[in-house]
């Protein structure tokens, strides 16, 4: 055994009905002026925070997908014009991504209540967008210090949308498993996430507002996050990342359809990872990315990239901009074989 293993994980308020803490939290950290960060379909919940916190809170509810550079000029104006000493940023990581934006600008402290399953809480990882191109960084100052996660706050997360963010997670554990920087602690917290995610989704799909199915997913994508947060990812994020950056493809989605595809591709050279994700899904070791895209098609998420937007003559412009930067994989790529997902992954053929 040979590992580095190195923790900056933030403090953890977990369970149903766990908001009511937030004024406290938010004194722990000593925030006097917080600024409330939500997306305007989310106000509601802002203003729900906001009466939580009382007077000193002001809200921006201005937050919106891949984080634009005009957002982020709005919420630091915001800033500036109430002398805020602290942001609490209440949605999904498109919310959290622009409270790491502020925290990277000023160093303010983030307070983050997560509402979907993509886990960006839990992570020192920032993108914005500017003029159209996705930047990303990694920085300490951007990791939120406390995370509430209250899973009476996914009641209102739609059955499509739960299932796709769900994904989303099992794609960080999954391929924590096999990280180059791979650690004992990251793996067993990824085994548990995947097999709480394996085992939520499909009932949280059929009943939104089955809290214990919620709670259980939640945690999940917890695990997942602090994993997304210890070690380096592989070629599955890096396909979710050209596909979604240059051909406009949904976040979420993207991870649906691609991940049973990534893992058959690394299957082979990934023993030990594949022996834990069989035990966690339960599945056949020999059929285990088979089994991931019965899941996926179980929970009604995407399992093809025709469904979700693609257009035929991008798959390989796609393949050319995957081979064109290095990236760490346990199995080596080749243009051949990564146009081949790829045209799998558009039909949605059962690997
Ligand atoms: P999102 O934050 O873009 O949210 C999508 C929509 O769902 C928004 O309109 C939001 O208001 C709404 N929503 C969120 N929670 C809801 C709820 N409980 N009920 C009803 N509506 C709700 O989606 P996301 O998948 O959380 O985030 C995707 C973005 O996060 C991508 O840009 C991705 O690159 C980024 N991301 C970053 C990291 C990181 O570590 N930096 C990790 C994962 C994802």
């Amino acid at each position: 055994m040979n590992f580095t293993y190195e923790s900056n994980a933030p403090r953890v308020i977990f369970g149903a009905g766990k908001l009511v803490e937030i004024s406290a939290e938010v004194a722990l950290l000593n925030i006097r002026k917080p600024v409330i960060i939500s997306t305007k379909g989310q106000h509601e919940l802002a203003l729900e925070v906001g009466e939580l916190l009382g007077q000193s809170a002001t809200i921006f509810a201005g937050a919106v997908m891949h984080v634009p550079t005009e957002s982020i000029a709005a919420v630091l104006r915001h800033v500036d014009e109430y002398g805020s000493d602290g942001c609490v940023c209440i949605g999904g990581s498109s919310t959290i991504g622009l409270a790491k934006a502020v925290a990277l600008d000023k160093g303010l402290p983030i307070l983050a209540v997560p509402t979907t399953y993509a886990g960006s809480e839990m992570t020192p990882i920032w993108g914005i967008t500017r003029d159209g191109v996705k930047v990303t960084g990694r920085d300490t100052r951007v990791q939120p210090k406390t995370v509430i996660y209250d899973p009476l706050l996914t009641l209102t997360l739609p059955a499509s949308i739960s299932a796709a963010s769900g994904f989303n997670a099992m794609a960080h554990a999954i391929e924590a498993l096999y990280a180059e920087n791979k650690n004992p602690i990251i793996s067993l917290l990824s085994e548990t996430s995947i097999a709480a995610l394996a085992a939520s989704l499909p009932v949280l799909v059929k009943n939104t507002q089955d809290i214990e199915a919620r709670t259980n997913a939640l945690y999940g994508a917890w695990l997942a996050g602090t994993a997304l947060g210890a070690v380096g990812m592989a070629l599955h994020h890096k396909l979710c990342h050209v596909l979604g950056g240059s051909f406009s493809l949904p976040h979420a989605q993207v991870h649906s359809v691609m991940l049973p595809y990534s893992l058959a591709y690394n299957s082979q050279h990934i023993p030990e990872a594949m022996k834990a994700i069989s035990r966690a899904m339960h599945t056949n070791i020999a059929d285990v990315p088979g089994g991931l895209f019965d899941l996926v098609k179980k929970v009604e998420a995407p399992t093809a990239l025709k469904d979700i937007g693609m257009k035929v003559e991008d798959i390989e412009k796609a393949a050319e901009i995957v081979m064109s930067r290095p990236y760490y994989n346990p199995r080596q790529i080749s243009r051949s074989t990564i146009l081949e997902l790829l045209e799998n992954a558009y039909q949605g053929i059962r690997p």
